[in-house]
């Protein structure tokens, strides 16, 4: 049986650094905070933002709910976000996407202040990420499968590592960080042939594709690392990720559960970032 690798463990021991850096921002006068920018109310969103200021609250950072009528106008929208983002006291933001229909996240996505993307949804940031220059921020759910690795001493120089998804929030950033630790990365997609094959090769292999329970037994390496990025409904209307957790538990060595796995340990990278952006403050200040 393989050994589950429990998000909350990381988040725990990430916990008592990431306290201390905020207390040590307050003592010297910066009061980290953290902007949600929300239209309307999408369920995925109202839970995430429940985590976020659980977790906020437990480290001392300071959240501020900006949330908006999914009927409001682009014009309107736009100018929200530019005084969130030109206000003082807002050392990050967290935009939830995807927007509604009728609004445009492109326009925000140019305008909002690098040194407030904590989320990594602008191109200077992104950049940084695909060139391994670690003085932007990293988006928070590929920074918390390497935090994982990290945390459970999984080794990731030179072994095979094979990404099932390749969107610009999970797959693609998540390769360079793997490759940026010396590993050997394969991005499969929708259009990968013979995906089982590709995941087989895999001594980690990594589920980010949205499609529940897609990753099947015969898609493991016996003895694999697991790592799943997936939240999904299954057809019982459970929440479940993209490995078929009950058989790939039998093959691989250790494994992510969903819920509680890689999901537990993305507020505290965000955290992370918000207490980053504030610590930038001073430093420039200074
Ligand atoms: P996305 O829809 O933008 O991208 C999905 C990717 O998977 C695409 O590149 C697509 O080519 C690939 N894909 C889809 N079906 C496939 C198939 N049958 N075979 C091979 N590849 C396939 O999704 P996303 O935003 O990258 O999110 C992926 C999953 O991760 C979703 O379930 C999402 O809910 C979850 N997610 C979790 C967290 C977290 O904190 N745990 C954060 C973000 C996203």
């Amino acid at each position: 049986m393989a050994e589950i690798l429990k998000g909350v463990e990381v988040a725990n021991a990430m916990r008592e650094g990431l306290i201390a850096k905020c207390d040590e921002l307050k003592a010297k006068g910066v009061a980290p905070c953290l902007a949600i920018v929300r239209v309307g109310e999408r369920p995925d969103d109202l839970a995430y933002e429940r985590g976020v200021l659980k977790r906020f609250e437990g480290l001392g950072i300071k959240v501020r709910v900006e949330a908006f009528d999914e009927k409001i106008s682009q014009g309107e929208f736009e100018l929200e976000f530019g005084r969130v983002n030109e206000e003082n006291d807002i050392h990050g933001i967290l935009l939830f996407q995807p927007l509604p229909k009728n609004l445009d996240s492109e326009a925000v996505k140019k305008a909002i202040n690098p040194r407030k993307d904590v989320d990594c949804m602008c191109e200077a940031n992104m950049a940084k990420v695909f060139k391994g220059d670690d003085s932007g921020y990293v988006p928070c759910t590929p920074m918390a499968v390497m935090e994982i690795l990290k945390h459970f001493e999984i080794p990731v120089s030179g072994k095979d590592v094979t990404i099932v998804g390749r969107s610009v929030v999970v797959g693609k950033p998540l390769s360079m960080l793997l490759l940026g630790e010396n590993a050997t990365v394969t991005i499969c997609h929708s259009k990968t042939a013979d995906l089982a094959e590709k995941c087989r090769r895999a001594d980690i292999l990594i589920a980010a594709a949205g499609v529940a329970k897609m990753i099947r037994a015969d898609f493991i390496k016996p003895g694999a690392v697991v790592i799943d990025v997936g939240i999904n409904i299954d057809d019982a209307g459970n929440l479940c990720g993209d490995v078929d957790f009950e058989k790939a538990e039998n093959i691989a060595s250790r494994i992510t559960p969903v819920p509680g796995g890689v999901g537990s340990v993305t507020t505290s990278i965000l955290a992370s970032n918000t207490l980053k952006s504030a610590g930038m403050v001073l430093n420039n200040a200074g």
